[in-house]
């Protein structure tokens, strides 16, 4: 097992409150596919009220009009590609320094020679999704045989074609055990990032199995343990920050963090599966504190403004003012912004300048946005106020 020898979390050096890090745009709802735990309860026609080309590239300007370090923009949907105007979208934004990703789904309609225009245009990622190590759990949640095989393929034409690759994974009760697998193959994709996005029972998602809190907690360690194979992410677990800074005050994460069942299976199929062709170790990627509202804000196809694309709360529209205005003074986000406005265990507790839980969880599960996050385990000390030293340094990036 590894511990960082860098600081367990890595903050922004400019004001949140301000800009965000990171903007998801769902640049379309249409998609052919039919995934078990979409979000956006995709279509298969295209919204005739969906942000337009010239909408579109006024966000992009709004979005660039922040100057240096400005928000990543990853365009997703639905599928992007489903978009006639996306390469235009994506000139539009790189011509305007904006660092452009994508979050397609793979369909025939993710070709290479779409690849290498958008690539061209200047695209910098894409991320695809792998949620099973085998076509029969993939292509179930998917909708859709073949699928498996076609994401394989897309994964090493994205890798080939100089383009950063993510794999975003989605956790269930059900697919749970097949992480190790999936792990593999992400390694041999040579990913750049793999996200683990921890199902929020939202969406077409409210038809599959959470994991329970003590899962949860046994999947993040594993995560930690495993960061040294590859950068890893987990998306709507921000405790995976308080386990990282947890992990870096013990002598020994054995003792502190004994295993139990999950993350010790876990941990031999891991061992089983890396053992032939093991990567070189890496410095571990310590997570980023950011979470809904707090460096991170949704936009959906319309232009509606949410704190995150699991977070059904809307905070204005782009059709009636610029999304930096939105995100500077919407009530709601100033609200998710502030640590000491959290309510039951998150409100008590020492990591909640840092962690601050699941807003998506908790509403999904409670109807409060400010509700403790349902998917943490950790139960607070009483009457403990968080440390500066468990506060996060500020990172570039
Ligand atoms: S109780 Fe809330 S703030 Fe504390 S670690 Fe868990 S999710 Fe984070």
């Amino acid at each position: 097992m590894t511990l960082s020898t860098v600081h367990p979390v890595r903050s922004l050096h400019h004001d949140v409150t301000e800009r965000p890090f990171i903007v998801i745009w769902e640049v379309t709802r249409a998609c052919e596919l039919a995934c078990a735990h979409c979000r956006a309860d995709a279509v298969r026609e295209r919204h005739p009220r969906e942000l337009s080309t010239d909408d579109g590239r006024a966000l992009l300007d709004d979005l660039a009009s922040y100057g240096p370090p400005r928000p990543m923009v990853v365009l997703t949907g639905g599928d992007p590609f489903e978009r006639p105007d996306l390469v235009d979208l994506v000139a539009h934004g790189t011509s305007l320094g904006l660092s452009i990703a994508l979050s397609p789904s793979v369909t025939p309609r993710l070709s290479e020679p779409a690849l290498i225009e958008l690539r061209d245009a200047g695209a910098k990622a894409v991320s695809l999704s792998l949620d099973g190590a085998t076509a029969a759990t993939h292509d179930g949640m998917r909708g859709v045989p073949g699928v498996f095989d076609a994401t394989i393929a897309a994964a090493r034409t994205v890798h080939e074609l100089g383009l950063r690759l993510q794999i975003n994974t989605t956790v269930t009760a059900a697919n749970v055990t097949e992480l190790p697998a999936i792990l593999r193959l992400a390694l041999d994709a040579e990913v750049t990032l793999w996200s683990v996005f921890f199902l929020v029972p939202t969406g077409r998602g409210r038809l599959l199995g959470t994991l329970d809190a003590l899962q949860a907690e046994e999947v993040l360690h594993w995560l930690h343990d495993i960061s040294d194979l590859v950068a890893v992410k987990s998306t709507e677990a921000p405790h995976y920050r308080r386990i990282a800074i947890q992990r870096a005050a013990v002598d020994d994460v054995e003792v502190a963090f004994p295993p139990g069942p999950l993350r010790s299976a876990l941990r031999r199929a891991t061992g089983e599966l890396i053992a032939a062709q093991r990567p070189v170790p890496r410095r571990p990627r310590p997570p980023l504190d950011v979470n809904a509202g707090r460096g991170f804000a949704f936009i959906d196809h319309l232009g509606t403004v949410f704190p995150s694309g699991f977070l059904p709360v809307p905070v204005g529209s782009v059709g009636d003012a610029s999304f930096s205005a939105i995100y500077r003074t919407s009530p709601i986000l100033r609200e998710l912004r502030d640590p000491e406005a959290l309510r039951g265990r998150c409100g008590r507790c020492e990591f909640r300048t840092v962690c601050g839980g699941s807003r998506s969880h908790a509403y999904a599960t409670t109807g409060d946005l400010l509700a403790e996050d349902p998917m943490c385990a950790y139960e607070p000390a009483p009457s403990v106020t968080a440390s500066p030293a468990d506060r996060p340094v500020p990172w570039s990036s």
